[in-house]
């Protein structure tokens, strides 16, 4: 799966400050696109620096102010800020590590784990009707946020991408992200670990 699109990088994640809140009106709903488009909270200087990854930092936060999914003892699961579809989550070790070969064999299977269960919980609360599942390894890739790996999880629903691309363009999301997450952390098994 390619993350590429007109402008690159659709990964970056923001420091979560309000997001999601709804305020009553209905709406065609792409801000999360806006500011995409428009490079804001882009990581800035060495990307290779744990303190200015958006990725270490979001575990720093509450789950409804991150927009965290699940939390594991090796991964956490997350909302993309900026979704190819409704649901798009990210799995992501807590650890700083840029490659897929770079993850112990625990942090592996639990990022296998994880990514299992985002499918499975994505499938029973949203009725997805498939899925893309993948990673981007370098910015050549396609990669947003190249220094810290993470496995995207999207659903898809028929006809999803009738009318606009599903990569790289702004989309239509039925639901808001804070809706989205409570909804996935409810459906999330409890003790993902221990009863898979
Ligand atoms: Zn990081």
């Amino acid at each position: 799966m390619s993350d590429s699109g007109s402008t690159g990088d659709v990964d970056a994640i923001d420091t979560r400050g309000a997001v999601g809140v709804p305020d009553g009106f209905e709406r065609i709903w792409t801000p999360h696109r806006m500011a995409y488009l428009n490079g804001e909270n882009k990581p800035q200087g060495d990307p290779n620096d744990p303190l200015l990854c958006p990725f270490c930092l979001i575990p720093t936060k509450s789950d409804d102010v991150a927009l965290i999914v699940a939390r594991g003892t090796l991964v956490y699961v997350v909302l993309n800020l900026y979704p190819y579809n409704a649901g798009h989550v990210l799995i992501v070790p807590f650890r700083h590590v840029a490659d897929l070969t770079e993850l112990t064999a625990d942090e592996g299977a639990e990022f296998l784990l994880f990514t299992q269960h985002a499918v499975a919980t994505l499938r029973s609360a949203t009725t997805a009707h498939g899925f893309n599942v993948g990673m981007n390894l370098g910015s050549v890739a396609g990669a947003g946020i190249a220094a810290h790996l993470h496995q995207h999880v999207v659903p898809r629903w028929g006809g999803d991408s009738n009318f606009m691309p599903i990569i790289g363009r702004t989309r239509v999301l039925p639901q808001l992200l804070s809706d989205t997450r409570q909804l996935l952390a409810d459906a999330w098994p409890a003790d993902p670990v221990r009863n898979p």
